[in-house]
């Protein structure tokens, strides 16, 4: 990349829904851009409920002229490097696999242990716990159960945007503080470990409203890249702690709705949320 230190935020949905439009790959490297400035980083995850995987929609989609690398693009006009990444629900809670080889889906719901020995093999690199103390996709409680897992993840989510949002019973209080304390307590025995700081937003008002400032990632083949994103990201220069409470409320009550209406018997279709994120988004 041209910057040297780059704002990364590596784990932002872009839409609550997986329809995407042409014109939609400028406005997310807009929003990236407009959030961190010049030279950033943006993981856009792919999440299978709902069939979301957003990174192969959004690369597809015509706009700024991009060079497609092994598991990124990178968008030379901005300095924006958009990299695929991956939330897996295990049956003990959910990661996120960062810098997925292209053509490559995670199986969900496994078990944890196996699922994340499949993503290695698959030539994932880099995989962290995705916010250990969130409720229902939390992994923190396993962990602090089994510590020495640690020793199979990169880096601990330590701050989450979207966690900031307050929702009874959904999403609980302090979640971040407890993830942060999680992440001090276990980097001393686990020195390998990174902490990330990341929007978890959900829609592109939101891409890069939190992040973490790193020396930038060497771009080329994805194991050059995987490799330098993992040392940086060891050192961060500063972080920004922003909150995406329109996504979290947005989010939420949707999937909330989901459930209920599905316990009815009855399926929805995302199409009726799009009105709500066209305002945000534009
Ligand atoms: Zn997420």
């Amino acid at each position: 990349m041209k910057t040297e230190h780059v704002k990364a935020d590596l784990h932002t949905h872009g839409r609550t829904t997986n329809r995407f439009r042409e014109g939609d790959f400028n406005k997310i490297v807009d929003a990236a851009y407009r959030n961190m400035g010049e030279g950033c980083v943006v993981g856009i995850v792919n999440v299978g409920i709902q069939s979301a995987w957003n990174f192969e929609r959004i690369i597809d989609l015509k706009g700024y002229d991009r060079i497609t690398l092994e598991n990124s693009v990178y968008v030379p006009e901005k300095d924006v490097l958009i990299i695929k990444t991956q939330q897996v629900p295990t049956n003990q809670g959910h990661y996120l696999a960062i810098g997925v080889p292209a053509g490559i889906k995670l199986k969900q719901y496994k078990n944890l242990e196996n699922s994340l020995d499949e993503a290695y093999g698959l030539g994932v690199d880099v995989i962290k716990v995705a916010d250990p103390f969130l409720r229902f996709q939390g992994i923190g409680k396993y962990i602090l159960q089994n510590p020495g897992l640690l020793e199979k993840f990169d880096g601990v989510g330590i701050y989450n945007g979207e966690s900031e949002t307050h929702i009874p019973f959904l999403n609980p209080k302090h979640s971040n503080q407890q993830a942060e304390e999680f992440f001090n307590e276990v980097k001393w025995k686990y020195p390998h470990l990174f902490g990330t700081v990341i929007s978890d937003g959900h829609s592109f008002y939101e891409i890069g409203s939190s992040w973490i400032k790193i020396k930038s990632p060497k771009i080329g083949d994805a194991k050059t890249m995987n490799n330098s994103l993992k040392e940086n990201l060891k050192h961060p220069r500063a972080i920004h702690r922003g909150k995406s409470n329109w996504g979290a409320i947005k989010h939420t009550s949707k999937l909330a709705t989901i459930i209920a209406l599905n316990k009815l018997g009855i399926e929805i279709d995302d199409d009726k949320y799009l009105s709500y994120e066209k305002k945000f988004s534009q």
